[in-house]
């Protein structure tokens, strides 16, 4: 990433950090503050319109997963049994028994996704990538990758905008085409939802659950996207290690090197101390 990108992705960060602290204080609900971010790589189409200082990047027009039934005939497109719209997210799993899950938000990205796959695969660990449509457009063969190797791909919107500055009809746009991109390259459409920035409202809630999806926040937040060195992400995750957490970190959207040089070090030492990492299985209800 160039000087002028970062810059322009750090801007990005600040004016869409703003736009959740106003929507969430319009809306009167505590919307999960995480300094989550975009993904860094924006590929074309590029942003066409601003609000508020959201991101907010034109979806594909034409999808078919919108013109399919979610309950139709024949052999279309396997929707996961739609489980009730929620009002909050689920944040820690205790249906996990005494394993804990990772989570890694925003990618693939071709510079940082490769090196966490690889470094799950050498401890046999799956985990959970909520991506970006765009994002697995750009990388189809990580996407692959992911599926192949045991991994849960989540859907995390197709551009990863301020979703509660969106109509009905965007959020729709945003979750219908990532799921048809995930279901397209991995065989499986995403059973799992997590909106950007953890900034969720009711539409989202029930677009996720009509699309077959559980909204999954998290427990434990490296704090990654801020660059915090990897002694503290180390510490950040092994501290909060226990049953039932969820680990919150990013493979894409910025530099992601401390991530990658993270999980090196704490993958191996949590299953030394006796921790169980796993993906959960649907449903909780
Ligand atoms: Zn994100």
């Amino acid at each position: 990433m160039t000087d002028d990108q970062t810059t322009v992705a750090r801007r990005r960060v600040v004016m869409a950090s703003a736009a959740v602290l106003a929507a969430a204080g319009a809306a009167g609900t505590a919307a999960l503050l995480t300094g989550e971010r975009p993904p860094g790589r924006p590929p074309a189409p590029g942003p066409v319109a601003v609000a508020g200082g959201s991101p907010v990047r034109r979806t594909p027009r034409s999808s078919a997963y919108r013109l399919h039934p979610l309950t139709g005939y024949g052999p279309q497109r396997r929707v996961p049994a739609r489980p009730r719209a929620r009002r909050r997210p689920l944040e820690a799993l205790p249906g996990l028994g005494h394993a804990m899950v990772l989570t890694f938000d925003d990618g693939p990205d071709a510079r940082y996704t490769p090196a966490i796959l690889r470094t799950l695969r050498e401890h046999d660990v799956r985990a959970m990538f909520f991506v970006c449509g765009e994002m697995a457009e750009a990388y189809p063969d990580l996407l692959r990758e992911m599926a192949d190797d045991g991994h849960v791909v989540g859907n995390h919107t197709w551009s990863h905008p301020l979703l509660t500055r969106l109509s009905r009809a965007g959020i729709r746009r945003e979750m219908e085409s990532t799921c048809e991109i995930v279901e397209r390259l991995c065989g499986a459409p995403p059973q799992w939802f997590r909106a950007p920035y953890g900034a969720w409202n009711r539409a989202a809630f029930r677009l996720g659950a009509e699309l077959g999806m559980e909204p999954l926040a998290w427990t434990v937040d490296t704090l990654d996207w801020q660059e915090p060195g990897v002694r503290t992400i180390l510490d950040l995750v092994e501290d909060g290690a226990g049953p039932g957490v969820v680990v919150l970190s990013h493979d894409a959207g910025g530099d992601r090197s401390q991530t990658v040089r993270a999980l090196r070090g704490y993958l191996p030492r949590l299953l030394e101390s006796g921790h169980r990492i796993t993906v959960p299985r649907r449903r909780y209800d």
